[in-house]
């Protein structure tokens, strides 16, 4: 099939049969090489078109190929309970980042993240509004590789440097972006695109994807993406 010969790491090539995808979408034929060039993405994309699995399948496998040297940095606790803030003063410092407009987005995404990331050493995380910060904190701090979130709660924690710093974000994934605008989000969404590593040979991979393109949503593009974005229908 396509995936087949898209180059995946062999882990996300099992992880994929697992799910049982065997042809990709239109989307995620377009998504798959342009991530591998690391092209940023501006995607006209539909619910149901395959967006989620367009862009962590190859971004999660780029990382496979990395993860033992990109993870090495950060503990792994089984539990809450093996969590000792006093011993383990750790700041997450995730690689992806992933924004969506509602809990339950942020949620199915991290459950097909959680698909993707089997026997592999990447951590998906997820954090939403309305649920109690201590506890997130806590998950953040078991290790937390790719973050999903809603806008208002990441930037809530974006002011807090010791629970989670974005410096070695190299993804950046912006998922229904002209709901989030509709919704007032937008200085929100500008802030956490100046965020992650910028350093000129890491790469950052910027993604938007949108069902409508409102003029909030084309500045958002024009101001924090490269040139060369490819726009995708
Ligand atoms: P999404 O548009 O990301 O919400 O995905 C819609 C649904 O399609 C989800 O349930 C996915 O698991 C499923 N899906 C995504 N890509 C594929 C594929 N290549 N083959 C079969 N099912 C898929």
């Amino acid at each position: 099939s396509q995936f087949e010969d898209a180059g995946l790491h062999p882990v996300m090539m099992e992880n994929v049969k697992l799910a049982r995808y065997t042809q990709p979408t239109p989307i995620q034929a377009y998504c798959l090489p342009a991530i591998f060039e690391n092209r940023d993405i501006v995607a006209c994309a539909q619910t149901g078109s395959g967006k989620t699995a367009a862009f962590l399948i190859p971004t999660l496998s780029k990382l496979m190929g990395k993860a033992s040297k990109l993870c090495a940095a950060r503990p792994i606790f089984k539990n809450r309970a093996e969590y000792d803030p006093k011993l383990h003063g750790v700041t997450a410092q995730p690689l992806v980042l992933i924004i969506a407009p509602t809990r339950e987005l942020v949620i199915q995404i991290h459950q097909e993240a959680l698909k993707f990331c089997y026997r592999s050493k990447l951590l998906p995380c997820v954090i939403y509004g309305g649920h109690p910060e201590e506890v997130q904190r806590n998950e953040l701090r078991r290790g937390c590789d790719i973050l999903i979130s809603t806008p208002g709660r990441l930037c809530h924690f974006m002011m807090k440097p010791e629970v989670l710093s974005l410096a070695r974000v190299r993804y950046t994934i912006i998922d229904e972006a002209d709901e989030m605008l509709s919704e007032g989000f937008g200085e929100e969404l500008h802030k956490i695109m100046h965020q992650g590593d910028r350093n000129a040979d890491s790469d950052h991979v910027f993604m938007m994807f949108s069902a409508t393109f409102p003029r909030a949503a084309r500045e958002l593009a024009v101001q924090h993406m490269a040139n060369d974005y490819a726009f995708v229908r």
